[in-house]
């Protein structure tokens, strides 16, 4: 590992030597004055005085090279629907977005909240948005109007842009009246709302003046050009709000230069993407994983990159395969969550396409359980590499990095702290560093490296309050889970330090599914815990307290609740959040100072040793939780 390591050594030993060769990688228009500048700890400014543009490094600096290889292509086993779009395509249709975007009154600065399915005009619409510096902020399609209502008053765009609809296993699920919804909760709406119409929604409303239809609006803009805006490096690129122990999202605000050079690195360290192949990822633009690497990642290394709307399993398990077969993708990028889904059907499909292009499989935003990272491994025949990052990271922090060295595989570890992160493992007690095979919490040392948040939008002091001030005495960034490092160097990450759990690699944090489940007038209070699940890694399950007992007297009435409740969470938050099972009880387990025990109800719906009961105020709490775990009444 001796190539790894040097230059992982040399790049905390030597940060702006070694940022400066790789931001040559992407186009400054300006050059960088400085590549660091760390006046004002934590937040780090990368590339400072460089100019430069997404937009202009995913697609124009191709156009000399590549203009007619396919830069997109979109299938959707939704719709059964497949468009490829060469770069000069892209380049044509991203233009005439961005004239769109101008005639609508969006200017540099401006956000943009894009809510829409995962089509290929979505990624028309991030990169225009990057083509004219206004700031995106992209939410995933399965949150509810109040969440989605929640992120536009603060992120206060200037447009909206969504679809009639998106369709999940051939079922329509109506966007535009969602953001109607979340329109009348929003205490400060946008002033216009551009629908692109798939012809899912017959019945659509549309609102005059404020609502704009996409076709019409592109009509009058054919063939329009508009040129990049070129961006000081340390310009925010978009906003992604992530989920936290508190029931408010964050929103994880990003530079564009420092991002640029984090994700073309990546690309020739990590991903082993090469110009001219094809990459498919199969997250959802809401995500991260969907913006760094659908989105930007593979284009600005000119790859053709796939965007699949559909789930793995439709029209049969052999979909994902042969999509690698038909586009000859060399590197896929998926979650344990779809893996262990697909684990579970006939494995005859995975021996029915030619896989041979295949060269990487990379899995990351969940744990991967050791039999299905040694599965998958089997079937595929090419390495599959557990990587771990975070929303806040952007790209990962722990990783083999093949274009660096092929390092062998261990199961059950993602490898290695990747080069720019000075990783440490510290005792939670006192910040020290933590022995080998000593469970401790997985920090970094700032600066972050470049393509990380900046800062929390709007809100520099809770980036400061709430990343950096885990030790008092060290200012240190926490990433809020548990880890350990072996004699040989390997890590391996056990799960989070807060209450944020994480169901089918997509972060809760069970104080907004609480904030959800405490809107039904008939609830007193609730408590939700994140419990082991074979397929999703984790499933929400909430233990509610009614105002009145008469409520929960019976089975049947409490199954009537119960599924209140549940509704009440998806309207909400969304499906996303909705507990597996709500359970009633008359009171939860507290300390004497009245916080509830979390982590004593979880230990016990999983089965295991709840270990300390001292602190509890009243024995009777568990008593009763063990009780509705059995399907008993309290
Ligand atoms: P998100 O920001 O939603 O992607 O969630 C990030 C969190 O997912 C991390 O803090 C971890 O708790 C978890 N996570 C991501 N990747 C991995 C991985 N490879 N192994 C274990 N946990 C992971």
């Amino acid at each position: 590992m001796q190539t790894y390591a040097a230059l992982h050594r040399r790049s905390i030993q030597d940060k702006a030597g070694f940022w400066a060769e790789q931001a040559q990688l992407i186009h400054w228009h300006k050059p960088v004055q400085q590549v660091l500048e760390y006046t004002n700890p934590p937040f780090a400014r990368w590339f400072v005085g460089g100019e430069t543009n997404l937009c202009y490094n995913a697609i124009d600096r191709h156009l000399a090279a590549r203009a007619d290889q396919r830069a997109l292509l979109y299938i959707s086993t939704e719709t059964n629907e497949e468009r490829a779009y060469t770069y000069r395509e892209l380049h044509a249709e991203v233009n005439r977005v961005a004239a769109m975007m101008r005639s609508l009154g969006v200017q540099q600065g401006d956000r943009v909240i894009i809510y829409m399915p995962m089509i290929a005009e979505a990624c028309f619409a991030m990169l225009a948005c990057a083509r004219i510096g206004a700031i995106h902020s992209v939410v995933f399609g399965g949150f509810a109007a109040s969440s989605l209502a929640a992120r536009i008053d603060d992120a206060r765009p200037t447009l909206m842009m969504t679809a009639d609809g998106g369709s999940r296993m051939g079922k329509p699920i109506l966007y535009k009246a969602l953001v109607d919804e979340a329109l009348q909760i929003a205490k400060h709406p946008p002033a216009q709302v551009l629908i692109f119409n798939r012809g899912l929604d017959p019945a659509m409303p549309m609102t005059a003046k404020r609502d704009v239809d996409w076709a019409q609006c592109a009509a009058s803009h054919v063939g329009a050009t508009v040129p990049c805006v070129w961006l000081e490096s340390n310009a925010p690129s978009y906003i992604l709000y992530t989920s936290g122990t508190t029931g408010k999202p964050k929103g994880v605000q990003r530079d564009v230069g420092g991002y640029a050079v984090a994700l073309a690195a990546s690309m020739k360290h990590i991903y082993c993407g090469q110009a001219g192949e094809t990459m498919f990822t199969t997250s959802d633009i809401g995500w991260v994983v969907g913006h760094s690497y659908i989105i930007y990642a593979p284009l600005i290394a000119g790859m053709t990159t796939v965007m699949y709307e559909g789930v793995p399993t439709r029209p049969d398990a052999g979909i994902w395969w042969k999509i690698i077969q038909d586009t000859k993708a060399t590197v896929m990028f998926s979650a344990p969550t779809a893996i262990r889904v697909l684990k579970k059907q006939d494995p005859a499909f995975l021996k029915k396409y030619d896989l041979s292009s295949l060269r990487h499989l990379f899995l990351a935003g969940e744990p991967l359980d050791e039999p299905t990272h040694q599965w998958i491994s089997d079937a595929l025949n090419v390495p599959v590499i557990d990587h771990y990052w975070q929303t806040e990271t952007g790209w990962p922090i722990l990783s083999a990095m093949p274009g660096i060295e092929a390092t062998p595989i261990r199961f059950g570890s993602p490898s290695f702290p990747v080069y720019g992160y000075d990783l440490k493992l510290l005792r939670e007690s006192d910040a020290t560093p933590a022995s080998a095979n000593e469970k401790a919490v997985v920090a970094i040392e700032p600066p972050l490296p470049p393509g990380c948040m900046t800062t929390v939008w709007g809100d520099d002091a809770r980036f400061v309050n709430t990343y950096f001030s885990m030790f008092s005495k060290k200012l240190v960034y926490s990433t809020f889970d548990w880890g350990i490092r072996d004699a040989q160097g390997y890590y391996f990450i056990l799960g989070r330090t807060d209450d944020v759990i994480n169901v089918a690699g997509h972060r809760l944090g069970t104080r907004e599914i609480e904030e959800a489940v405490n809107m039904h007038s008939a609830i007193a209070e609730c408590a939700v815990v994140g419990v082991a699940d074979v397929i999703k890694g984790q499933m929400p399950l909430a233990f509610a307290v009614p105002k009145d007992a008469a409520r929960i007297a019976t089975p049947e009435l409490r199954q009537t609740l119960e599924k209140e409740v549940l509704a009440m969470v998806d309207q909400q938050l969304g499906a996303i959040g909705r507990p597996r099972t709500v359970h009633f009880v008359n009171l939860l387990p507290k300390t004497r100072s009245g916080k509830t025990l979390r982590r004593i109800i979880a230990a016990l719906a999983e089965g295991r040793d709840p270990g300390d009961l001292t602190t509890i105020e009243d024995p009777n709490s568990l008593v009763q939780i063990q009780h509705v775990l059995k399907g008993l009444a309290p």
